[in-house]
């Protein structure tokens, strides 16, 4: 703000009588400009004056009165640049000038908010700044809690017929490709088949399950290129591949360990959650509005298989804990996950690369607390 325009601000213009016959003066000379009546196209020379009561009038080189309003209520147009302001009289007139600086001290004057854009500007920065810095705090707000909100939203709506058809496409689509059919002995599947049926009646799932449609299925096939492995469907789909029972030996306890730990994954929904973090906001939006679009479905049937082979650390950690319940709870060895997770260690070190080991990392740490977990449950449970 220049020093000329703050001398004046708020204080009213006074009267310097330069124009005779008339009440009506300006203590800075008068802004001169050109008057049109309403609807009219032909313009007149004319000066705008303004008086200690803020009254604005238009006159004309005789000091004829023209045009004549309270300043507030004439509408004064905004500074852009250079161009012409008009100030718009009730009666429809306009008076048009070019003295943009001079129509800005009228307004100061007149302690009107519409003083011009560039020094309106200044007024705002304050406000601007505030503004900017509640935007980003708005947006990530949004991130931090608005999508969370959605995925569980979204979870809560998804009915089972979708995690299904999710979980049924994903095995089709890895049958065809990576999959071909177990060659494990019929004995030995039964005995796994039987535990994992242990394990899965205890769970909150298999608790309401009823006969013919039990919550969890598992799944053999020998796995190819991804090497011993298991992972869970939304739809409580349980895969386990010969590979993996092989690493495991003859030790049955551990496989069931690594099974409760892929229950755990589906009933924190953590396949669920992960895919709809994935599909963003836009996809949960048509999602929870049933209103899956091509895109969306894409994401929900090819998403599934990669999500099911790698979650995050958070989810990792659930599931191991879930595994130490679960096993204990079926009078099983509860740290038999952190068994597994050693012995993978032992005998793959970091050699593979498609392997249980690489989609569910056997940190030290992880092992560590595992079997800390087990521990405490045991100890807890005697
Ligand atoms: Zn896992």
């Amino acid at each position: 703000m220049s020093a000329a325009c703050a001398r004046k601000v708020g204080r009213p213009v006074r009267s310097s009588s330069t124009s005779k016959g008339s009440t009506l003066a300006s203590e800075t000379p008068a802004l001169t400009g050109l008057w049109r009546e309403a609807g009219q196209a032909r313009a007149k020379e004319a000066r705008l004056e303004v008086d200690e009561a803020f009254i604005a009038a238009v006159l004309d080189a005789e000091a004829h009165t023209l045009a004549t309003a309270p300043l507030r209520d004439a509408d004064v147009s905004a500074r852009i640049g250079s161009i012409a302001r008009r100030v718009t009289f009730p009666d429809g007139s306009v008076f048009e000038t070019k003295d943009n600086d001079g129509i800005d001290r009228l307004l100061r004057g007149a302690g009107s908010r519409t003083a011009g854009v560039v020094s309106g500007l200044e007024q705002f920065r304050p406000r601007l700044i505030a503004f900017v810095l509640l935007t980003i705090v708005f947006c990530v707000a949004i991130y931090r809690y608005a999508v969370p909100a959605l995925v569980e939203v979204a979870i809560w709506a998804t009915p089972p017929a979708v995690t299904t058809a999710i979980s049924q496409s994903v095995m089709v689509s890895l049958d065809n490709s990576v999959f071909a059919e177990s060659t494990l002995p019929e004995a030995r599947r039964k005995a796994l088949s039987d535990g994992f049926s242990q394990l899965s009646a205890l769970t909150p799932r298999g608790e309401t399950q009823t006969p013919g449609s039990p919550a969890y299925t598992l799944n053999f096939r020998r796995g190819g290129s991804i090497g011993p492995n298991a992972f869970a469907l939304p739809d409580g789909t349980v895969v386990l591949t010969d590979e993996l029972v092989e690493l495991a030996g003859s030790d049955d306890e551990i496989v069931l360990g690594v099974l409760a730990h892929e229950i755990g994954h589906v009933d924190h929904e953590h396949s669920l959650r992960q895919l709809y973090e994935a599909a963003g906001t836009a996809g949960l939006i048509m999602l929870i509005g049933g209103d899956i679009g091509a895109g969306t479905e894409d994401l929900l049937t090819q998403g599934a298989a990669l999500v099911a082979l790698s979650h995050s650390r958070g989810a990792e950690r659930e599931a191991d804990r879930f595994s130490v319940e679960l096993m204990h709870k079926a009078g099983r060895d509860p740290a038999a996950v952190a068994r597994f997770f050693e012995l993978l260690q032992k005998k793959l070190g970091d050699t593979g690369s498609d392997d249980f080991l690489s989609t569910h990392p056997a940190t030290p740490e992880r092992i560590a607390e595992t079997r800390r977990y087990a521990k405490e449950i045991e100890a807890a449970g005697k």
